[in-house]
């Protein structure tokens, strides 16, 4: 989908190939960071080596990929795709995961992709899953099958950013449901921003339990 004008999303200077949305100048400064840890996401020494927190408690998940944390240009970006509207973004953005995936081999071959389900609700005031519409051109760019609403939210849940780590846990015990058979697949669950990671966590499990081979998260940002 085209910018409005050509234009860059954040230099606005014109752009060579207009669907792409953001720069080569700019897709570089977004995705620039420091090393991150493989499994949880979060900034540490090694690229290849789970981090010291993942080696003490480690996260149910395999892999975390991230564009970079939640920070400018990237979180203004972000903001302005989910709250002011912008699905001409969407593109873009899937772009950025895509050029970082590229960058982050030593991964499980998926089989499926997954979108973090929102709550009903939520859903239908913001009008739109973002989580979905990521999806959408991830499976088109890269061939792997996206299961639309493979897991539903059976219960509503608190906002999570309010509770502590442990009222976390049991706001999203028995939150969801697995719709398909997941056994013997690698599985991709993909959301727009993961901070504390309880959802993944919890979404992780279910398919573990439920036979996955590996999971591995795909996000915009990661944060803390
Ligand atoms: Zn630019
Ligand atoms: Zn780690």
């Amino acid at each position: 989908m085209l910018t409005a004008h050509g234009l860059c999303w954040l230099c606005e200077m014109p752009l060579r190939l207009a669907h792409w949305g953001i720069c080569s100048c700019c897709t570089r400064a977004v995705s620039s960071r420091p090393s991150l840890c493989p499994q949880c996401g979060l900034p540490a020494a090694h690229e290849q080596l789970p981090c010291g927190r993942c080696l003490r408690h480690e996260p149910p998940w395999q892999w975390l990929v991230a564009v970079n944390d939640y920070d400018i240009p990237l979180s203004g970006l972000v903001k302005r795709w989910k709250f002011h509207r912008r699905p001409e973004l969407t593109n873009a953005l899937a772009r950025l995961l895509l050029l970082r995936l590229r960058q982050t081999p030593g991964r499980a071959k998926p089989d499926l992709l997954i979108a973090v389900p929102l709550w009903q609700k939520r859903h239908w005031r913001r009008g739109y899953n973002q989580a979905d519409e990521l999806c959408r051109p991830l499976a088109r760019w890269s061939g792997i099958c996206y299961a639309r609403e493979a897991i539903r939210r059976v219960r509503p849940t608190a906002t999570q950013h309010q509770l502590s780590a442990k009222r976390r846990k049991q706001n999203l015990k028995n939150a969801f449901r697995l719709e398909i058979p997941v056994a013997g697949l690698h599985i991709v669950l993909v959301d727009d921003v993961v901070t504390t990671g309880a959802t993944v966590a919890e979404l992780s499990r279910l398919l573990l339990q439920n036979g996955a081979a590996s999971v591995q998260v795909w996000c915009l940002c990661r944060t803390l």
